[in-house]
């Protein structure tokens, strides 16, 4: 394991062309068309990714086909050796996890293993298998009958991620889909698709049969020839709310269930009531960790007045103590993704102000610790938005917090319920009372009370609500064991043959 002493770039993680991963092998690809993969904090193209062609992908779902033939047949003992082997592999190679997702995605180092370690916790999930999967059993429900139920893999799963979380999205479903039998196909995001490389071969080294695990790399071609070939059973989906709606209508009319993930615009609402401090540094925490680009972010801040103006001062405080730049020196916050990326967010600052808000911090005047070409966008903090700005209505998906003051709980809670998203929410407040009621009457998936992040745990299951999530499974928790299972209810009897004979009426239970 290596640590970073602070302010010191270790050596770059080695460049090599990335591979998918079919059949137990790397596999260079045959098609022509590539996309660059960037390093953020250096502004340079680090590496390039292949782009899978329909013939490619069809060779990923052949190999899982084969592979689940035999995987589902393997026993729950072995399939649980494999899990929690992966899970001791994964945990030793923590570090260099998080300095490729670092290296590709631009998070801080410490914020890319606090993603590892949360994809860990859904592991340690999937090891409990043999008793997550166990089935019902009714003795004697007629003479001689018994009825139980089971739970059987569904076959062929892909998952298809986006780019904030290159490790932990995909650990939401994998680990899961495979510990019950399935075999999967794993289209990661096109922007930083190296770590998936190397959990490939962790799984390998787990002493996962070939084929059970695959990676194909790639963009709209690649996605849809999972969503339409005929091998593929189920799809789990994570990514922007356009997409996962396209995903969800393509796969369900294919056949397939699916669960698609999408975007959001979570809401911290603060009473007066509240402890300011606590709420400031919630708000920064999650406003700014991981450059805004979390889908649990905080990006609209809803103010119940008279205390807006003592919170935008203390936000506006820690702000500035904040260290910006390159993720493997010791920085708070790195760059955005892509220089596309930062450039639309970026121009939200600009709109906001044309429409009226007041640029309290302009992240563009940020100093960094990093090179001058990385894609920069310091912390930035919008106060007096309205509803109908396009810095409230859209998704920004950066470091950009804006302030909507409201005079009451009930125009807050209104505001929150008319956003067409609901993944996350969180309420700042001493008064159990209105966090009680909060959490019964705001239409969103994850509520926090005085938590900024309400990323479930591995245990719970991980969804939003509305245009947050298409499809009725959440991630992981009983839920995800469920979308990779379907059930099969078995009645049988043992009986003396001399009890047969001819009945054609419809069996009742005697
Ligand atoms: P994205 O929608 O651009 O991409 C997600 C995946 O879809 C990628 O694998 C990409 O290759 C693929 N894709 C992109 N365009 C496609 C197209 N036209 N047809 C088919 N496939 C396509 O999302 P992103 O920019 O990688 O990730 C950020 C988004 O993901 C944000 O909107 C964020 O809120 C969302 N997100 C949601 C959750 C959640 O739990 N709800 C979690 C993480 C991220």
């Amino acid at each position: 394991m290596t640590q970073t002493a602070p302010g010191t770039v270790p050596a770059p993680v080695p460049l090599e062309r990335v591979t998918h991963w079919i059949d137990g092998k790397a596999f260079a690809g045959v098609t022509e068309r590539t996309a660059p993969v960037y390093d953020p904090a250096l502004g340079t193209v680090r590496t390039e990714v292949p782009l899978a062609s329909v013939d490619e992908v069809d060779q990923a779902v052949a190999s899982a086909a084969a592979a689940f033939a035999s995987w589902r047949n393997s026993s729950l003992t072995k399939r649980t050796q494999v899990l929690f082997a992966f899970r001791e592999l994964v945990n030793q190679h923590k570090q260099e996890l998080a300095e490729l997702i670092t290296a590709e995605h631009g998070k801080v180092v410490s914020d890319a293993l606090g993603e590892v370690t949360r994809g860990l916790e859904v592991v340690e999930f999937a090891c409990g298998i043999p008793h997550l999967l166990k089935g019902g059993y009714s003795e004697g429900v007629s003479t001689n009958v018994d009825v139980y139920s089971i739970r059987q893999p569904v076959g062929v799963c892909a998952v298809i991620s986006p780019f904030n979380f290159p490790v932990m999205v995909p650990m939401w479903f994998v680990p899961i889909a495979i510990a019950a039998g399935n075999a999967v196909v794993l289209k990661p995001s096109e922007k930083d698709p190296s770590a998936s490389l190397l959990v490939a071969r962790l799984w390998e080294q787990a002493g996962l049969p070939a084929g059970v695990f695959n990676v194909v790399h790639g963009d709209k071609v690649a996605v849809d020839r999972l969503l339409e070939h005929p091998d593929v059973k189920a799809v789990s989906f994570v990514g922007s709310t356009p997409i996962a709606r396209y995903v969800y209508e393509t796969g369900t009319r294919n056949g397939k269930r699916v669960q698609a993930l999408g975007g959001a615009k979570n809401h911290m609402v603060v009473l007066p009531d509240a402890d300011l401090d606590l709420a400031a540094d919630a708000a920064v925490n999650a406003g700014f960790g991981s450059a805004g680009e979390r889908c649990m972010a905080i990006s609209a801040l809803v103010v119940v007045e008279p205390v807006a103006d003592d919170l935008v001062a203390r936000i506006r405080e820690r702000i500035a103590g904040l260290k910006i730049g390159d993720g493997r020196r010791s920085c708070d916050m790195g760059p955005l993704v892509t220089r596309e990326h930062r450039d639309r967010v970026a121009s939200y600052l600009d709109a906001g102000v044309e429409a009226g808000a007041e640029l309290v911090v302009d992240g563009r005047k940020v100093q960094v610790d990093g090179d001058e070409s990385g894609f920069w966008l310091g912390p930035s903090l919008l106060d007096r938005v309205s509803p109908e700005m396009s810095v409230y209505t859209d998704e920004i998906f950066g470091p950009v917090l804006s302030v909507v003051r409201v005079g009451s709980y009930d125009e807050a809670l209104k505001l929150v319920n008319s956003n067409p998203y609901g993944n996350g929410t969180a309420i700042f407040t001493n008064d159990g009372g209105a966090a009680r009621r909060y959490q019964n009457e705001v239409e969103v998936g994850m509520v926090g009370v005085n938590v900024p992040i309400p990323v479930p745990m591995a245990y719970y299951s991980f969804g939003g609500w509305k245009d947050s999530l298409f499809g009725d499974s959440h991630a992981h928790g009983a839920e995800g064991v469920h979308f990779f299972t379907r059930g099969k209810v078995v009645t049988s009897r043992w009986l003396d043959p001399s009890h047969g004979g001819i009945n054609l009426g419809f069996p009742e239970n005697v």
